[in-house]
């Protein structure tokens, strides 16, 4: 196993994905262990801005909308996409956010239940899950005001036990965005389906960072986040996908008129478009929508299966250098060992985590912090190195040796965290 820079060094020369990084702009001085939370900006997106707010937008004006193919952009990125998804063409449309698509997608799939099972009127999710899937449900099942209520699973393996003949639906996040742990896409879904129900999958932390199958699992349902792995650009729109057997049957309750099978027929009732495209609702930010492209363009010059090889050997090298060269401080793994249960990020828990991850930004390891003392490393093997890996751990070794991150300044919260 890896001990010394110099074995980091040669991992990255034998590393077929070395060239990508390139294709990516990043500040000299700065480890990037964030792409988690927000992709690093690809080389080629200053250029394709320029070009839509110049040429596009300015000399085009409104005519871009037939000759950009601005009005295809939802479609046309989404056919892009879903490969690296499992789904196939004609699945996934790009737009708005994933919060406003979770709306969408558990609406429709309680209206599909509706008409199966009306008697089902629970809905499954997780306590760990990020916070605004829970609020969405809290929203939802308020609106709904029929019944409806959620039953949330403190672990995992509470999920059997948790299924029974009044699920309706369960929305499970594929990777935890606090832990990095990963689920088993094909047996959930199995197992949600025996028991009668549906299942929504948040891939947030998935599309781009590890190896999906919707189509191979049979899912359901899935929505995720075009900014964090797949570079898309801050707020980029989100996706959202919709298993073909059911694409036509369901209903979805932001019926705005980029859904409706005509919309330039300007008429007064809505009538949905067939398939996907009922998931659109209104005009979308195509400036920030055109950047998502250039993200996917470097995914197509590679496969999910290289890119899960490296992340496996990133996170593993970062574990182990962390538990053998860190082993004096009080930190402990949060992600799981097995490989099968890992997503691409490593957590470690600290008592001081918050300060400690200050500290490493002002020496420029860029990692995270979430509540409660989670210190988040992203591995993003489109641009992190083993090198990286290597000088990170180093940084931290001296952070915490030094002390270094009990100044008063590493300890002041900002808005964002
Ligand atoms: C990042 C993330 C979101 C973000 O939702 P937005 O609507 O884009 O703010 C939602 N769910 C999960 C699991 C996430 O990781």
């Amino acid at each position: 196993m890896t001990s010394s820079r110099n074995e980091c060094l040669a991992l990255d020369a034998a590393d077929p994905l070395a060239p990508l990084r390139a294709q990516f702009d990043l500040p000299p001085g700065v480890i990037y262990l964030d792409g988690n939370s927000l992709g690093a900006r690809p080389r080629a997106a200053a250029k394709r801005a320029q070009e839509v707010i110049t040429a596009e937008w300015g000399v085009g004006l409104i005519r871009s909308w037939n000759d950009a193919d601005w009005f295809a952009l939802p479609r046309t990125l989404g056919d892009a996409m879903a490969p690296i998804i499992g789904a196939g063409k004609g699945e996934v449309v790009v737009t708005d956010t994933t919060s406003s698509n979770l709306f969408k997608v558990m609406a429709a799939s309680l209206d599909a239940q509706r008409a199966r099972a009306p008697q089902r009127k629970v809905i499954v999710s997780e306590r760990s899950s990020f916070p605004t899937d829970l609020y969405i449900l809290q929203g939802l099942t308020r609106l709904l005001d029929d019944g409806y209520s959620l039953r949330l699973i403190d672990l995992p393996e509470d999920l059997p036990n948790a299924l029974d003949d009044d699920v309706a639906v369960v929305l499970l996040t594929h990777v935890n965005y606090r832990s990095g742990a990963m689920y088993d896409m094909n047996a959930c879904t199995a197992e949600i389906h025996a028991a009668g129900a549906l299942v929504v999958w948040d891939l947030c932390h998935s599309a781009g960072a590890v190896p999906v199958d919707l189509n191979g699992a049979d899912a359901d349902y899935a929505v995720g986040c075009t900014y964090k792995y797949l570079n898309g650009g801050p707020g980029a729109p989100a996706f959202v996908w919709v298993n073909k057997r059911l694409q036509d049957s369901f209903w979805q309750p932001l019926s705005g008129w980029w859904g409706h099978r005509q919309p330039f027929a300007m008429q007064t009732e809505y009538t949905p478009d067939d398939g996907i495209g009922r998931f659109l609702c209104g005009t979308q930010p195509i400036v920030s929508l055109a950047l998502v492209q250039c993200g996917l363009d470097i995914f197509a010059q590679t496969s999910m299966e290289a890119l899960r090889r490296k992340s496996l050997a990133l996170t593993d090298l970062f574990i182990k250098l962390v538990e053998e060269r860190c082993a004096e401080f009080p930190l402990t793994l949060v992600t799981p060992r097995d490989h099968a249960a890992r997503g691409s990020q490593v957590s470690f828990e600290h008592p001081e985590g918050f300060a400690v991850i200050q500290a490493l930004i002002a020496r420029g390891v860029i990692g995270d912090y979430r509540e409660p003392r989670i210190m988040r490393f992203g591995m993003t093997p489109l641009y992190t190195s083993f090198a990286d890996v290597w000088d990170s751990v180093e940084i931290l070794r001296d952070v915490l040796t030094t002390g270094s991150w009990d100044k008063p300044e590493f300890h002041r919260r900002g808005t964002v965290t």
